[in-house]
């Protein structure tokens, strides 16, 4: 579509003189919001801190402009240029290789897109970002807002008041817990003291399982408050509520829409994808407001930043159960990898194998690649027929895990696809190849962080095979080692 600019407003335009695709139009004027204009209620619900396209909303084009006019809507470029350079203003892509043209019936120009956001939507040079600018959906508040029944360990509560602190001061604050310190109960509180002040709150994860996990978790703790679940196809996309838990992609939907961001898993990625959820996670919240961020691993420069003063955090060195963490071991396996090619595994890793299958102790097994997991595979399954292997693209991946649960396997071989999120009672961890890049310390102390969760189990052996010892092996050791010491400094440990 194509725009021009009358009497000081935008107006839709068919022909192609006198009007511009709108990120050519310099500066988009907005009209004065006319009080007595009669608003449509169920536009206000799907646009009030958003930021969409005209072909994510059931709305026509007519409709949308007459509430621009009478100052409702807002119009916002798609792509905005620093120089020549173009930025996409819903993802903030600035890279020129993720940008390409294509002809546009629309503008009927050879129109630039935005490749890096295009699963979103395509957003081009003529699609106008539509927000709101009238009044504020009414949100009907409970008086009883939370209603979970359970309780907070010592770590947990001091993280919880922290929570409580920085949205109440409208601050940053990062929580940083160990696997199994139960950070999502930390944050009840901190939901109820924004809910009370009606505040909208966002928790938002890379994951959808998360997301799926979450919600009846939070249904469940706030049973009278409306949750809106947001993930790619989900049901409640046009859903306008007080708390919303969303995968960071669906963040890209929002526009200034929250006085508080909970991101979880935010070392989940790499840092260029970090760089991208982040200016999401920025451009979904208001001016004013806070950012509590989650992590059991923040990358090297959070850490550093912690240490060094630049960054707001509070840890939960311990467990919900008080026992410490599993220490990893490093065992030196040789060249496994030259091994499996002849179809063999190092003598210490079928060792250690066939000692838990003699025990009865299920065990996880991390391998780096792919081939070389299924090679193991075929030689594992001569001690125990029923061994299993998962990957990230395994249709039977669920299945697995399902039966993993149920003890029906005895040991799982898998990529780092079961690095996070998962949880069994009573296994052991072992990685083949620790010294492989993909295995960041960030990755290994999740991985080491599977073992020893439950009450009734809470120890666990984690050992690392490898090749020649890396840093970010020893880093994660480091780091697991250094939770453990602050958690009995701060008497969070049975010992
Ligand atoms: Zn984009
Ligand atoms: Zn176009």
């Amino acid at each position: 579509m194509r725009f021009t600019i009358k009497d000081g407003i935008l107006i839709p335009r068919n022909t192609l003189e006198d009007s511009l695709p709108i990120a050519k139009i310099p500066t988009i004027p907005q009209p004065q919001l006319n009080p007595n204009f009669a608003y449509n209620r169920e536009l206000q619900q799907l646009l009030t801190g958003k930021q969409l396209l005209l072909d994510d909303i059931p709305f026509t084009l007519d409709e949308i402009q007459t509430h621009y006019q009478n100052g409702y809507v807002t119009y916002r470029q798609p792509i905005v240029y620093k120089g020549k350079q173009p930025i996409c203003a819903r993802c903030g892509n600035k890279e020129p290789q993720w940008f390409a043209t294509f002809p546009c019936s629309r503008c009927e120009e050879t129109c630039l897109y935005c490749r890096h956001c295009l699963m979103m939507g395509r957003i081009s040079a003529c699609t106008p970002l539509l927000g709101w600018n009238g009044p504020v959906p009414d949100t009907i508040y409970p008086t009883k807002i939370l209603e979970w029944q359970g309780t907070l360990s010592e770590g947990q509560t001091v993280a919880s008041n922290q929570v409580v602190e920085a949205i109440h001061g409208n601050q940053e604050h990062l929580i940083w817990a160990v696997c199994g310190a139960g950070k999502t109960e930390v944050l009840f509180a901190g939901i109820e003291t924004a809910l009370t002040a009606k505040k909208r709150i966002c928790i938002a994860t890379p994951r959808t399982d998360v997301v799926l996990e979450l919600t009846p978790r939070l249904k469940a703790a706030f049973p009278n408050i409306t949750v809106a679940s947001l993930y790619g196809g989900s049901e409640d996309r046009h859903l306008f509520a007080p708390l919303t838990i969303a995968t960071t992609h669906q963040l890209l939907r929002f526009y200034q829409a929250f006085d508080i961001i909970i991101l979880d898993e935010v070392d989940a990625f790499p840092y260029t994808v970090e760089e991208s959820l982040q200016h999401a996670a920025n451009q979904a919240r208001k001016t004013t407001s806070a950012m509590i961020y989650l992590t059991a691993t923040p990358n090297q420069k959070w850490q550093s930043e912690c240490r060094s003063g630049k960054r707001a955090y509070t840890t939960i060195p311990a467990r919900f159960h008080r026992h410490p963490l599993p220490v990893p071991e490093f065992v030196w396996c040789g060249n496994w990898q030259k091994l499996l090619q002849k179809n063999k595994l190092p003598q210490n890793v079928i060792d250690w194998i066939q000692k838990r299958i003699r025990a009865n102790k299920q065990a996880l097994l991390f391998f780096p690649h792919i081939p070389l997991m299924e090679k193991a595979l075929t030689i594992l399954r001569r001690i125990a027929p029923n061994i299993e292997a998962v990957h990230a693209e395994d249709p039977d991946r669920k299945n697995k895990v399902q039966k993993m649960r149920a003890k029906e396997i005895p040991l799982l071989l898998t990529t780092t696809i079961l690095e996070r999120g998962v949880t069994f009672p009573n296994i052991d961890v072992a990685v083949i190849g620790a010294e492989d890049t993909i295995f960041t310390e960030s990755a290994l102390v999740q991985i080491a962080g599977r073992a020893g969760r439950s009450k009734d189990y809470p120890d666990g052996v984690v050992t690392f095979f490898h090749y020649g010892k890396t840093d970010q092996m020893i880093k994660a050791r480091r780091q697991i080692v250094s939770m453990n010491r602050e958690g009995v400094r701060r008497g969070l440990l049975d010992l």
